[in-house]
């Protein structure tokens, strides 16, 4: 935590030293968005943004170490204490392209031109060097009365960039505010607008708002709005409703901060099946990983709940059925699964259980088998064919399951024992 400290004293002290430095060259700055928002509410700081009234070249000019980041957008990238701090001139947006963000900016002299710019009255909100707020759309008024609002015209700006619809979502849920009537209104004519933003842009937005601090508000306001039924390409999923049985199950997500236990969980709850969750996660620009990780959790899940394993009243059976899938899925997926905050108290009984019986097991991939596929073509002379593959599996099982010991000798003698039982491919 001190470390934690030491880097906000650091990045404060640099954020501080960039505004006495635009100052000395007769430009305006101010922090601005997000960490003046964090710093009014009293959270911790994330990162700095800065905004002045100096052009681009003439910010690159005064700073040492300057990353040309977004020329065209009037960002430059300072780096200060060699923390990076994104510098952009007062800047008004025009020309909003179907509904995303502009392509064009038009630089301005004025910061309340520049915070008008902004979407919610939190977000437009500037500190100065001397520590004076700048509030021309009653920010903190709306902090203190938990309301997120757009500012101005909601309908208008949700029509100027589509994004903000989810972003105010991500904000109402992760700062525990009510979304202001107006603001909501517009939002649900709106929500169709969502069609025109990029796929990979809306899953940044359902990560955070997913992964982030209240997950459970999150789902409400997925819920209460519908809006995942308006992404440009469709998920496929069922609409969630919000009610007494959702609100319930939906506490599991708060169990975990494990974000791809987030996911599983958030798909269980629709609920769908694994097959769905995947080309949702397929449409959302999933990275394949993560993907096929969430899908193998709940697909874990699922067989779990297909075989009642909870009620199996033969435990050395349950014992030995678990032990087996988690050969054909790995321990690594087991043990997710394990960590899968339980739905029950059945789950939770089990779950203990299987906690030990993971443990149990030794092994679980043929690569850790005393004997390797060439010892075994040695040792029985045979052309490579299939056969091999699945008499590694057998062994591997054997090893697991069936208590013979992980040493060559014994598994060479338990191949022999497979000889004449395994298709024999190779014979022509
Ligand atoms: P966090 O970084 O914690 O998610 P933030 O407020 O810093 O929150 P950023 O996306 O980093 O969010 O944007 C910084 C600031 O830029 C915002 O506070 C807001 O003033 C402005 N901003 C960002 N995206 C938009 C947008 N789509 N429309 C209008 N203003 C925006
Ligand atoms: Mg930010």
């Amino acid at each position: 935590l001190t470390e934690e400290t030491d880097i906000v004293r650091r990045m404060e002290a640099a954020g501080a030293a960039i505004l006495e430095t635009l100052a000395e060259h007769g430009c305006e700055a101010y922090l601005v968005g997000g960490c003046v928002r964090d710093r009014v509410m009293g959270r911790p700081l994330k990162d700095i943004d800065i905004a002045t009234s100096a052009l681009p070249e003439k910010v690159a000019g005064m700073f040492p170490r300057t990353i040309p980041t977004g020329l065209q957008h009037g960002t430059v990238t300072v780096v200060m204490d060699s923390i990076p701090f994104e510098v952009t001139t007062f800047r008004k947006e025009s020309d909003y392209e179907q509904f995303r963000r502009p392509q064009r900016v038009e630089f301005v002299d004025d910061l309340t031109e520049d915070l008008r710019r902004r979407d919610f009255t939190i977000n437009a909100m500037a500190l100065d060097r001397f520590g004076s707020l700048v509030d021309p759309f009653g920010g903190v008024q709306d902090i203190e009365a938990r309301l997120l609002r757009c500012v101005g015209d909601p309908k208008e700006r949700f029509g100027e960039d589509a994004l903000r619809m989810l972003r105010a979502l991500r904000f109402a849920a992760a700062y525990g505010l009510r979304i202001d009537e107006p603001t909501w209104k517009a939002l649900m004519d709106m929500r169709i607008l969502l069609k025109h933003i990029a796929m990979e842009r809306v899953r940044v937005e359902l990560e955070r708002m997913l992964e982030g601090h209240d997950p459970v508000r999150a789902v409400q306001l997925l819920a209460e709005s519908g809006i995942l039924d308006f992404t440009k390409e469709p998920l496929g999923l069922p609409a969630l409703r919000w009610d007494a049985q959702l609100a319930q199950a939906s506490q599991l997500l708060a169990q975990t901060s494990e974000p791809d236990l987030r996911w599983t969980i958030f798909f269980m709850l629709l609920p769908v099946e694994a097959s769905a969750a995947g080309a949702a996660m397929d449409g959302l620009r999933f990275p394949r990983r993560r993907q096929e990780r969430i899908q193998r959790i709940m697909a874990f899940q699922e067989w779990i709940r297909q075989i009642s394993l909870y009620y199996e009243p033969d435990r050395l059976k349950a014992k030995a059925r678990f032990q087996e899938m988690a050969l054909r899925y790995s321990k690594a997926i087991a043990a997710d699964w394990l960590r899968l905050p339980p739905e029950s108290a059945d789950a939770s009984r089990l779950k203990h259980e299987a906690a030990a019986w993971l443990d149990d097991m030794s092994i679980d991939q043929v690569q850790e088998l005393a004997v390797s596929g060439k010892d075994i073509l040695e040792a029985e002379n045979r052309r490579p064919g299939p056969w091999l593959g699945i008499l590694l599996d057998r062994l591997l099982r054997d090893v697991v399951l069936g208590g013979v010991p992980n040493d060559k000798e014994s598994l060479l003698r338990q191949a022999r024992r497979y000889r004449d039982r395994l298709p024999s491919l190779d014979k022509e």
